[in-house]
């Protein structure tokens, strides 16, 4: 559970890619090869000291299981043939807030009552490698959802990188695109479809732990501060941009970026934008946006406002994850039944 404190790196988080695979099977197929599940990460970690196989169900994300760090990925043949993939808990959050709320509709039934029925739409504007992507697309292939999702690469090399892992994940409901996001239009007829947005931009980097100081500023000191403000404002405008798209009804905003400027100083940008407000969008509260996640939002970095910082989701080595931040943008609107 988020509340315990982990040494950084000591887990190794692996993904059930749901295309291939259930975690119903995933855990039967552990459990026959002789490895023994824990109901807690903690638990789990505490056993590894004298059990080499053990492993957990991750408490937030379904599909995510925690393996200690010590295991060495090629023994395992689910990870070798895709049917695993190895993901960062804090990058499976994104899709997961995504995409969770579509989920449990359709458990109840009411994704056709909402009009959200066989007509869920995923944009990645910026995918590759693909973690997030094909994340999105397990979570939408469910029969009930028959989703798809349309992945955007500005970048050649990294284009490649993510049709490859598109391949390994099996993820045949994605339309890959090597195309810069910010030149879509928000009114193309061929995108008007689009629901739910994953906003991932080029970041700092500044939670990935091997360029974390073990004091963790909350502001880039130690970088060159101009393109800490220029990488603000790139994000901005790559939030902005999926939050005009006519169809959209929610949108994640995420980055593995430590720094107020990248993280609620974006997210708090779009919100003084009179043009999100008159759109409808506002900020999903913390109920919706993994409320069993203790770390929020820093409230010095939002203006003070408790409420709007315990929206966003902040993660830290400590919590076994890398450095990350995650914010959702929600639009309430009468639904209106979307083309397949
Ligand atoms: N979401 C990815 C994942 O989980 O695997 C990681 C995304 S990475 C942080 C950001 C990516 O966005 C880079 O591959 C970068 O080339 C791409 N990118 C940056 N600006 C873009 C733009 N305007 N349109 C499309 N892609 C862009």
């Amino acid at each position: 559970a988020s509340g315990l404190e982990f040494m950084p790196g000591e887990i190794r988080w692996l993904r059930v890619n749901t295309l291939r695979w259930s975690v119903e099977a995933a855990v039967e197929w552990f459990e026959k090869v002789g490895w023994e599940m824990f109901e807690e990460v903690d638990e789990m970690l505490a056993a590894s000291q004298s059990k080499p196989k053990v492993f957990a169900l991750d408490a937030h994300i379904e599909p995510l299981l925690a393996l200690p760090a010590s295991v060495s990925l090629p023994t395992i043949s689910a990870y070798q043939d895709g049917r695993l993939l190895a993901q960062d808990k804090a990058s499976c959050m994104p899709a997961w807030v995504l995409l969770s709320p579509v989920l449990a509709d359709a458990e109840e039934g009411l994704l056709e009552e909402k009009g959200k029925g066989k007509g869920v739409r995923v944009l990645d504007a910026t995918a590759a490698p693909g973690n997030k992507t094909t994340m999105a697309a397990a979570l939408v292939a469910d029969d009930r959802i028959s989703g798809k999702v349309v992945a955007c690469e500005r970048d050649q090399g990294r284009f490649k990188v993510l049709k490859d892992m598109l391949k390994r994940a099996d993820a045949k409901n994605v339309q890959p695109m090597n195309v810069d996001f910010l030149s879509l239009k928000p009114d193309d007829p061929k995108l008007k479809n689009v629901t739910h947005l994953l906003v991932d931009p080029s970041c700092s980097g500044s939670g990935i732990p091997s360029r974390l100081d073990h004091l963790i500023p909350s502001s880039p000191e130690h970088e060159h501060l101009t393109r800490i403000r220029a990488l603000s404002n790139f994000q901005l405008a790559i939030v902005s941009h999926a939050l005009r798209f006519a169809g959209a009804q929610r949108v994640v905003y995420s980055t593995c970026s430590v720094w107020e400027q990248e993280d609620e100083n974006v997210v708090m940008r779009v919100l003084a934008k009179k043009e999100m407000r008159e759109m409808g969008w506002r900020l999903a509260k913390r109920e919706e946006v993994l409320p069993t996640w203790e770390r929020r939002g820093r409230v010095e970095a939002c203006g003070g406002d408790a409420e709007l910082a315990d929206s966003m989701v902040r993660c830290l080595p400590e919590d076994g994850t890398n450095g990350f931040f995650v914010a959702c943008f929600v639009k309430d609107t009468d639904a209106t039944p979307i083309e397949a």
